[in-house]
């Protein structure tokens, strides 16, 4: 079979510009996923880039420099995009210097007619970029080890192949081409650049949208205002790991909220779940729970406890919030919080009767003058 690499790189091109249009359709669909632009910005780059590079004659120095210009670009875009992915910054100075400091060269010596050499510098350029690419997903590996080790395999074998492209040209000393350049490594290149962009570009949108799934499973079980579960979630999670005989359930409220949030504001009194949200998840050893099923009412599963440590444990959490007042305009807020204790028992069939048991308790707190935990069978502070 005859391959001619004109051809596989114009394809290559019309490959990346059409995934363009699927990474714009996927970032209309949600905006927050920036790296798309940055992929799609690249793969528009490189399809254009591409397509000059195949289609125009090589001996035409200007159309032949703003190619592969374009194609330079477009790899930094695509370093960019991943560098947005797996969470770092955008250095914008770093990154203009880096695309002036790696296109020029290229464009100077095609203009000043070495288009050989300017091509084997192209290459080299592109397998470095390539490489950064790959580098950044490599360490980012954690969050989908198995895609993303696709992901930075293809990244190499590219980068590779663009190095063959280099050295074959640079071991020809073939400073001045009258056309493409067409050695068995520019054939390797442009089969691996179809592979590549058609690979990477799936294995990414597919992370995009694993990622996409898991922050709306985080955002779907988590209260928006304090950050610790809703009350789904608390329940969903005790479907699996069911509650066990001597397990503790506590249901703190917090005292007069109404009032609080009448004469301080709303915001303040967000201030305060948040700030009790945070004493709860302070006291959170492996395995319990702690989840704000309404207003201001909160329940902490403690796991395998008896009375006393329960209880030590929700009095601990009741004194640490009642000592460090909310401070704010009008001068701080003293906020306290009652809790009812229930023991899970042997006849315990699920969550509904601990839990009746345990708000009893709290309903009891709150008759003896709140600011107190007491249990299903005693007064304790
Ligand atoms: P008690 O001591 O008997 O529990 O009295 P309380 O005032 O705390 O209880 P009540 O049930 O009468 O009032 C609860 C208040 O919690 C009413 C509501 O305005 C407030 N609240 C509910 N959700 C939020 C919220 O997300 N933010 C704020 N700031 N307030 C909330
Ligand atoms: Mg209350
Ligand atoms: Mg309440």
């Amino acid at each position: 079979m005859g391959m001619d690499s004109d051809t596989l790189f114009f394809a290559a091109g019309i490959c990346a510009t059409a995934l363009a249009l699927t990474m714009l359709s996927v970032w209309l669909q949600n905006r927050m996923d920036r790296f798309l632009m940055g992929w799609m910005l690249g793969m528009v780059l490189l399809g254009c880039g591409a397509v000059i590079y195949s289609t125009v004659p090589f001996h035409i120095e200007t159309l032949t420099a703003f190619g592969f210009l374009l194609q330079t670009l477009g790899f930094v875009a695509v370093y960019v995009a991943a560098r947005v992915f797996v969470g770092k910054r955008i250095k914008w100075a770093a990154t203009i210097a880096l695309a002036a400091g790696l296109s020029l060269p290229v464009v100077i010596l095609i203009l000043a007619g070495l288009n050989g050499l300017g091509t084997a510098i192209y290459n080299l350029v592109a397998a470095v970029l390539i490489m950064m690419t790959a580098r950044l997903y490599w360490n980012a590996r954690r969050e989908a080890p198995v895609s993303i080790f696709a992901i930075t395999t293809l990244y190499v074998l590219t980068a590779l192949s663009f190095l063959l492209c280099g050295g074959v040209l640079l071991q020809a000393r073939s400073w001045t081409l009258d056309a493409q350049p067409n050695s068995w490594a520019e054939n390797v290149n442009a089969i691996m650049a179809l592979a590549g962009i058609t690979g990477i570009g799936a294995l990414s949108l597919g992370l995009n949208q694993s990622r996409a799934a898991r922050r709306h499973r985080i955002e779907a079980r988590t209260d928006p205002l304090t950050g610790i579960l809703n009350r789904r979630a608390l329940f969903d999670s005790l479907a699996l790991d069911h509650l066990q005989p001597a397990d503790a359930v506590v249901i703190f409220d917090l005292d007069n909220f109404k009032s609080i949030n009448d004469r301080f504001g709303h915001n303040a009194g967000d201030r305060i779940l948040c700030q009790f949200a945070l004493e709860l998840r302070s006291n959170l050893c492996r395995g319990d729970l702690a989840a704000r099923i309404g207003g201001e009412e909160f329940v902490m599963v403690i796991r395998q406890a008896n009375v006393p440590s329960a209880i030590s444990m929700a009095e601990r959490i009741r004194s640490s919030f009642k000592a460090q007042p909310v401070q704010t305009g009008s001068g701080p807020i003293n906020c306290t919080a009652s809790a009812g204790i229930a023991i899970v028992l042997a006849s315990d069939e699920g969550f509904d009767s601990v839990f009746l048991r345990a708000d009893a308790a709290l309903y009891r707190a709150k008759n003896n003058g709140r600011d107190r935990v007491m249990t299903e069978l005693q007064v304790v502070a």
